[in-house]
């Protein structure tokens, strides 16, 4: 069962404390792709995403992506950021975390995982001994954020109708 529980569990990818990160040893990240850098289908690299890798290598973060997802979605985002990516990963699986070990040429105890599910991000990262941080998904918060602005919509139009 605890190989189920993260190190910490986030909101989203802007709210990881790279510095807090580094305190603990962490010198890599391995991220996940989809619902945690981008939206499921999203290909887009936003200003703000990119800011969020550049700070990161900014504090001497190693990073890679793996993704269980096809080979020319995950590389093509990879690409655009400059990183080294890992695709059909088959998480919670060794295997591919151990690739990307290799490529980030660190030990397990000094890279974290980043990603949005629980029995393969988390599951797969805690199995490595690495430190996990989960995040909530990127479509969820966007369900939220859609469901929050039809219930303003809501109100609003309720309080026109009413002067008039
Ligand atoms: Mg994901």
């Amino acid at each position: 069962m605890k190989l189920l529980y993260p190190d910490l569990y986030l909101e989203s990818i802007y709210n990881l404390d790279f510095d807090k990160l580094a305190n603990k040893g962490i010198q890599g990240i391995i991220t996940d792709l989809d619902n945690t850098l981008i939206a499921w289908k999203d290909e887009e690299l936003t200003d703000y995403l990119n800011n969020w890798f550049q700070e990161a290598k900014s504090k001497k973060l190693e990073m890679c992506i793996v993704s269980n997802n096809q080979n020319s979605r995950v590389h093509k985002f990879a690409e655009k950021v400059g990183l080294p990516a890992i695709p059909n990963a088959n998480k919670p699986r060794k295997k591919a975390f151990k690739k990307a070990l290799q490529e980030l040429e660190l030990p397990p105890e000094k890279v974290a995982v980043v990603g949005d599910q629980v029995f393969t991000d988390v599951l797969g990262g805690n199995r490595m001994g690495m430190f996990t941080i989960l995040v909530v998904p990127i479509d969820e918060k966007e369900f939220i954020g859609t469901k929050f602005l039809r219930l303003l919509e809501r109100f609003i139009l309720r309080k026109v109708s009413k002067q008039s």
